[in-house]
């Protein structure tokens, strides 16, 4: 069953046309890649999902509901986390404070505890950076630090935003195994990365986008067997 859809959305930065009919869906338990150069457009749909931005043209539904105008805090709401390229943590917060943020709807106490219990258990190198500053904290941990953060309003949907980037090879690896993890417990995973080699080892399916379209829709095992995409993204001569 699709959980997002997207139908001929059209996305500008003032006249510049970043999105030019861009059309897919994610079904609900899937992990799905968008895959494409730098300035492709991925960002910017993943942008556009979280109501950062809006289309111009066109429709987004979530669940069936069309949620093409709303703001990114009904968004929130729903389901939907994006962690955005860069992580965008706060960096003068502390490991706790920044967490706390992350569920910054949540009344509950314990609840908030027991999230955040959850990322620890995921990440526990942030248990114990928990009193440090954001901004203090290496590549890896806040990347890890963004993730359980995205984690604490428990998403349906999460949406990554170059997860990998900047991060050594061993890091890369525990965070494509968290993601396999968190799909595996149910949680819907939008996956936009440049490492399309490890990007298209966990996803089921993906989408490559050119200039702001999307080119090609697979799974993700015959995109890494399809010779033009090994040409273009996986490094094959
Ligand atoms: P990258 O991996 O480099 O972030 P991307 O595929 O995510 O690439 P986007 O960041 O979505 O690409 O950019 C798509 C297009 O929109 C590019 O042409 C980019 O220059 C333009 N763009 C992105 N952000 C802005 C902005 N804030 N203002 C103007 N143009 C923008």
């Amino acid at each position: 069953m699709s959980l997002l859809t997207l139908e001929n959305v059209h996305s500008y930065y003032g006249h510049i046309h970043a999105l030019k009919g861009v059309s897919f869906e994610v079904n609900a338990g899937e992990i799905v890649t968008l895959i494409g150069s730098n300035g492709a457009g991925k960002s910017t749909i993943l942008r556009t999902i979280s109501g950062m931005m809006h289309p111009r043209i066109g429709r987004i539904s979530y669940d069936g509901q069309d949620i093409s105008k709303l703001e990114a805090h009904e968004i929130v709401s729903l389901g939907m986390i994006h962690v955005p390229e860069g992580r965008g943590i706060f960096p003068t917060l502390t490991v706790r404070e920044n967490l706390e943020m992350g569920a910054f709807t949540i009344r509950n106490r314990n609840l908030i505890e027991e999230r955040m219990d959850y990322g620890f258990s995921l990440f526990p190198r942030l248990k114990e950076r928990i009193g440090q500053y954001g901004g203090t904290l290496s590549g890896g941990e806040q990347q890890m630090l963004a993730i359980a953060r995205g984690l604490m309003m428990e998403p349906r949907l999460l949406m990554l935003d170059e997860p990998s980037m900047g991060l050594a090879p061993i890091l890369v690896e525990l965070i494509f195994d968290i993601i396999q993890q968190l799909n595996a417990k149910g949680t819907t995973i939008l996956l936009v990365e440049q490492n399309a080699l490890m990007a298209l080892s966990i996803a089921h399916r993906g989408y490559i986008l050119q200039t702001g379209e999307i080119t090609t829709s697979d799974t993700a095992a015959n995109l890494k067997n399809n010779k033009e995409v090994q040409k273009a993204y996986l490094g094959v001569a």
